[in-house]
């Protein structure tokens, strides 16, 4: 059985403590870091962006839709302008001059056709715009929300970074005081495969590690060891420091 002084046996327990809180801080660090409020709220934000995309796109191309339906409108307003001033300047045969006339009256139509089809188009620009103009408030909302919640987040990891490095201090000074590279040796290979718990006090007849009573034979036999012994409990293996 290797041995160990009482003294490092119980700085063993201080270490695990240092240990154990270190390890936890790590778990809400890494707990904080999936958060997933914060994953939703990405996500809403992304979701948001993407909406804002499509807006802008069907916004663009519904203005080049009015620019080319305008020029359309354009076209044929100075084809009419144009006969009527042939028609105004009276030049031509009765019959050149009536041809014309059943022109402008054609294009006029068509004209009028083109300015529905225009205003139709004005009506998807405005839509387009609004559904722009909703999707950027979304945008703007859904970012603000992420970067609250990511604002708090950092805060709380920079408090948890501070308290790490405070642990890792205290840590530094209990091994310090440990002067037996064996048993903290031990220590490590034990806390590596039982959950993060190498030593244990044993609290009366049970152990602190897997809170199991040990048998009575196991516990005379641990009462009666030397007192710098590196007992281990029977039940999971972990060291188990005597008071
Ligand atoms: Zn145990």
């Amino acid at each position: 059985m290797p041995t160990a002084s009482p003294d490092h046996q119980r700085r063993l327990l201080d270490l695990q403590a240092r240990d154990t809180a270190i390890d936890r801080i790590r778990h809400r660090a890494a707990a904080l870091r999936s958060d997933p409020e914060i994953a939703a709220a990405q996500e809403r934000s992304s979701a948001a962006q993407a909406q804002r995309d499509q807006a802008e796109a069907e916004l663009a191309a519904a203005e080049e839709a009015l620019a080319a339906a305008e020029a359309a409108v354009e076209q044929v307003a100075v084809r009419i302008r144009r006969n009527q001033q042939r028609l105004d300047a009276g030049t031509g045969s009765a019959k050149d001059l009536t041809a014309l006339q059943h022109e402008i009256g054609t294009l006029s139509a068509r004209r009028s056709d083109l300015e529905d089809t225009e205003l139709a188009v004005m009506e998807r620009v405005e839509a387009a715009q609004a559904a722009l103009d909703r999707a950027t408030v979304t945008g703007s909302e859904a970012t603000a929300a992420l970067g609250a919640l990511t604002a708090v987040r950092d805060t709380r990891l920079g408090e948890l970074a501070g308290e790490f490095e405070r642990e890792k201090a205290d840590r530094a000074q209990v091994l310090a005081g440990i002067d037996d590279a064996a048993l903290v040796s031990l220590y490590e290979k034990l806390r590596g495969t039982h959950d993060g718990v190498g030593v244990a006090p044993l609290q009366g007849a049970r152990c602190g590690g897997c809170m199991l009573e040990l048998n009575p034979k196991d516990l005379a036999a641990i009462r009666a060891a030397s007192e710098d012994a590196v007992v281990r409990c029977e039940e999971c293996g972990r060291i188990l420091v005597r008071s």
